[in-house]
């Protein structure tokens, strides 16, 4: 059985990923419109360089 070498965690199980998905949310649900892009932008970098295979591939 073949096993990739990730040392990172699941996106579900990521507490990166998680906290930039929160403080994204809140963001929107404050109105505060470009810290929510700062935050999908950071979300977006981290699922790149530590979750190569989660990276949505298309938008
Ligand atoms: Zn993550």
């Amino acid at each position: 059985m073949t096993s990739q070498t990730t040392d990172a965690p699941e996106p579900d199980a990521c507490p990166t990923c998680h906290a930039l998905t929160t403080t994204e949310r809140q963001a929107r649900a404050t109105h505060d419109h470009s810290r929510a892009t700062d935050y999908r932008i950071l979300l977006r970098r981290h699922l790149d360089t530590t979750h190569p295979a989660h990276r949505p591939t298309r938008l």
